[in-house]
């Protein structure tokens, strides 16, 4: 639930009064979620939304409030990706293209999160619409054509993703590589790909993170405000974001592990990416105790014994093999589920939440 110091600065006098702000308006935000996430080995777990809008493009709230509201959400990270085509509020909003993110910087520092400069490319397909992500200069990406500003990103040593591959406005009933994508890929400007945008995720993108070696990307995309679009108020309703497995709580730490594709997509309960890093992040997650009761009937014996998730990541198990009871677990945050099974079985489940591919949920054994 976000703040009544938040509420209260969001209405609809925050725009006209942000330059009269102190440094104390900002002391008052309070109620930061938690996020219980797992740590995999020699990495810290980082959430991060890295496509969103503000009034500098076509979103309808100021860059401070995006920082404010990941704060109050418990993000780490986000890029403000204001487009560079579409700006309905020019004739209002002074700046450039790197004004958004340069003047949300200082709250960022003062509420810890790590702000990344980034900007919005936006065509028709192809090749459709693009984030670029640690550039230095948006205004150098102002021209016409998609492959010169896509080019100048990357000369900026950009981290280049493709934006809602599947989105029906450009691609309907279909979600459609292109040879121009072809192109960028060989070229090298081409990092990741948006698994997950808003409500909408595109399964093929999966595979094409896993075939072309694309880092999996997923993000809320929002112009309004963050709950205005998601019911923050029901417990494990979020925005759509990209968990960064990073080697330290930086800027840096988050570039290295996007160019290093240790990510996985977060949205609704669905976690998509690599089987190795889904893996690893379900055995960091769950603990399965000792047996703790045995019921004997007809000569055979089943053993009840607990799982345990202190996460808010949501796993359901669905039985791969013969001996357990129950044909589907349902692991939910901040939880124990008892399971029941036969003496000396293999408790072999696949992740029906969690995708590696467009039709693949990775195989645990509790072991
Ligand atoms: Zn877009
Ligand atoms: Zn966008």
């Amino acid at each position: 639930m976000m703040s009544l110091t938040l509420m209260a600065i969001c209405s609809g006098t925050f725009a006209q009064n942000i330059n009269r702000m102190e440094l104390g308006d900002y002391e008052r935000v309070k109620d930061r979620k938690v996020y219980h996430l797992p740590e995999i080995p020699g990495f810290v777990t980082l959430t991060a939304d890295l496509h969103m809008h503000t009034v500098f493009s076509d979103g309808v709230v100021w860059p401070d409030f995006r920082v404010q509201e990941a704060w109050v959400e418990g993000l780490d990270v986000i890029a403000l990706t204001d487009h560079i085509e579409v700006l309905p509020h020019k004739e209002n909003i002074k700046g450039d293209h790197n004004t958004s993110v340069e003047s949300a910087s200082r709250v960022a520092e003062m509420l810890n999160i790590i702000l990344i400069k980034g900007t919005e490319i936006t065509h028709g397909m192809p090749p459709g619409h693009f984030n670029a992500l640690f550039i230095k200069d948006a205004n150098l990406l102002d021209n016409d054509d998609p492959m010169e500003q896509i080019k100048e990103a990357a000369a900026q040593g950009g981290f280049i993703f493709w934006n809602h591959p599947g989105w029906a406005s450009q691609q309907p009933d279909t979600t459609l590589w292109w040879d121009a994508h072809t192109t960028l890929l060989e070229k090298g400007w081409l990092h990741g790909v948006e698994v997950a945008n808003q409500h909408d995720w595109y399964p093929v993108a999966l595979d094409w993170c896993k075939g072309k070696k694309l880092t999996v990307i997923a993000n809320s995309d929002v112009h309004e405000p963050v709950n205005s679009t998601y019911d923050l108020s029901v417990p494990g309703s979020h925005r759509p974001m990209t968990l960064v497995f990073a080697k330290d709580r930086t800027a840096e730490g988050v570039k290295e592990a996007l160019f290093s594709r240790r990510t996985l997509g977060f949205s609704g309960t669905q976690i998509m990416g690599s089987e190795e890093l889904i893996h690893q992040v379900f055995y960091a997650s769950v603990e399965v105790r000792e047996s703790y009761y045995a019921l004997e009937r007809g000569g055979r014996k089943t053993l009840f014994r607990e799982v345990v998730n202190p996460t808010d990541l949501t796993f359901i198990l669905e039985k791969d093999g013969e001996g357990q009871m129950d044909q589907r677990i349902e692991l939910h945050p901040h939880s124990i589920a008892v399971i029941r099974h036969g003496e000396g079985v293999e408790l072999r489940y696949r992740l029906e939440n969690c995708w590696s591919g467009s039709s693949e949920h990775p195989l645990v054994i509790l072991k």
